[in-house]
């Protein structure tokens, strides 16, 4: 083998970690379309956003024009506890895989958390706590997200209350008891503990839940308690803000090598990993400097980017939230039970949907079988056990690294290894047994789903 010019794993020190976060929407020609009250169908006013998230948090989400927003000390100093992320170059894997492309993998499991979703978690609850508030509240589906805010809350001192899906709930126990340990409370939703939810239930009696019910309940436990606000772990222009923290670490560790990705690949549940991974990247391309190529991949049981249609629809089941652009699968689709919790929701951010119906990214849908095989193909020469929605991404820079096998072509390929997978093993322990299936909606499901979505354009 030839000498390795590029480390196994590509470190930042502590001087050279990004001190700001990247606004992509400042480079967009066209701006992502902006959330509207869903009374009026009138662009959402920062003071009525205010009434349901942090205002500095506000401010972020309406922003699209400041390019870069200053990381407060207080965020990066948390962040160092378990920043930079590794870049770790995949040798081991290209070996196995006998295949002249180059992988690397930015990996953001090594927090308790398990996942990237702690790199906003952190922001949005200081921000809460920096404006007085004494609580947040939020949904969470496989329990990640549920389990960062709780870090972070616990970090800060603030009140965290997370409705966590109910089939998440009662297969995870595990998670549910870590986001204990950090002081949370955890709900099952629906739940009866909120109006939203008794109609739900009341709708849909025996209903394992979906993301987008718990939102519903979360937002009302926020409004209707004294001193509370609502938080979000996707979707929403400012977890991408945030998020680009991925991104910019991984830009510069690469460029210190000289090395360009041609391919960024990188699993899609709400958007909030791969918009931050591709920003500084999608920065250079949308700005004439530099081009890539953007992989989105999402679940063939929850297909939005693929299979959705780009409408204003709610992000939530119970319709209270504002109206999002997004590509979606209507906010009624409830997704079958797949075991990539965190990529089960029915809409997409508006900012990566917005680029992908601009052409300047593509998009995969997945069976989860394959997923799995990936996943386990990857543990055993990279030693990491990876998170299924993770897994997603592994599959597609897996097909991506065989296809430059069969064309000789030495591509370079950078994918996000957004988590662990040890809250996984159930689902693991079904991939093993054969019981796994994959699920995919009809298109009549989805058509009929579609026929739902709010009339506005
Ligand atoms: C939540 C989650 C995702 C999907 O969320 P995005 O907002 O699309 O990034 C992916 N991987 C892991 C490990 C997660 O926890």
């Amino acid at each position: 083998m030839s000498e390795k010019k590029i480390p196994y794993k590509i470190y930042l020190s502590e001087d050279e970690m990004p001190r700001v976060w990247y606004n992509l929407r400042a480079d967009m020609a066209n701006k992502p379309a902006p959330l509207l009250n869903p009374a009026t169908l009138q662009p959402m006013t920062a003071a009525e956003l205010e009434g349901v998230f942090c205002k500095e948090l506000v401010a972020q989400e309406l922003d699209d024009h400041t390019p870069y927003f200053e990381i407060p000390r207080e965020i990066r100093d948390f962040y160092k506890m378990y920043r930079p992320s590794p870049l770790v170059r995949a040798y081991c894997l290209e070996e196995k895989l006998d295949t002249p492309a180059k992988i690397y993998y930015k990996f953001e499991g090594n927090n308790t958390s398990g996942s990237h979703k702690l790199n906003s978690a952190i922001a949005q609850a200081y921000y809460a706590k920096r404006q007085g508030l004494t609580g947040v509240t939020t949904e969470t589906g496989a329990g990640q997200w549920g389990t960062a805010l709780s870090m972070a809350c616990g970090y800060l001192g603030l009140d965290c209350r997370v409705y966590m899906v109910k089939c998440s709930y009662e297969q995870k126990p595990f998670r549910r008891e870590v986001m204990k340990v950090y002081g949370a409370s955890v709900t099952p939703s629906p739940s009866e503990t909120t109006e939203v939810g008794r109609k739900i239930l009341a709708q849909f009696p025996g209903t394992t839940g979906s993301l987008g019910c718990a939102i519903s309940e979360a937002v009302e436990a926020a409004v209707s308690t004294p001193g509370y606000r609502y938080v979000l772990g996707s979707v929403l222009n400012q977890v991408l803000l945030h998020q680009s923290i991925i991104g910019l670490e991984a830009k510069t560790a690469l460029d210190k090598y000289g090395v360009k990705p041609d391919v960024v690949i990188g699993c899609a549940g709400g958007g909030s990993n791969l918009g931050g991974l591709i920003a500084p990247f999608m920065g250079e391309k949308l700005r004439g400097e530099a081009d890539y190529r953007f992989i989105a991949v999402e679940p063939a049981s929850c297909p939005s980017f693929t299979r959705g249609a780009y409408r204003y629809d709610f992000c939530d089941t119970g319709m209270v939230c504002p109206l999002a652009k997004m590509y979606t699968l209507g906010s009624g689709f409830i997704p079958s039970a797949d075991h990539a919790g965190g990529l089960r929701f029915h809409g997409m951010s508006s900012v990566l949907s917005q680029l992908y119906d601009d052409g300047l990214m593509e998009a995969v849908a997945v069976k989860q079988t394959d997923v799995f095989a990936a996943a386990e193909e990857f543990a055993r020469v990279e030693g990491i056990l990876p998170a299924p929605e993770s897994s997603h991404a592994i599959l597609a820079a897996i097909n991506e690294a065989k296809r430059c096998r069969e064309t000789g072509e030495e591509k370079t390929i950078l994918f996000g290894l957004t988590g662990t997978g040890y809250f996984d093993l159930v689902a693991y322990g079904k991939f093993h047994g054969g019981e796994m299936h994959n699920f995919a909606p009809t298109d009549e499901d989805i058509a009929r789903s579609l026929a739902q979505l709010p009339k506005v354009d």
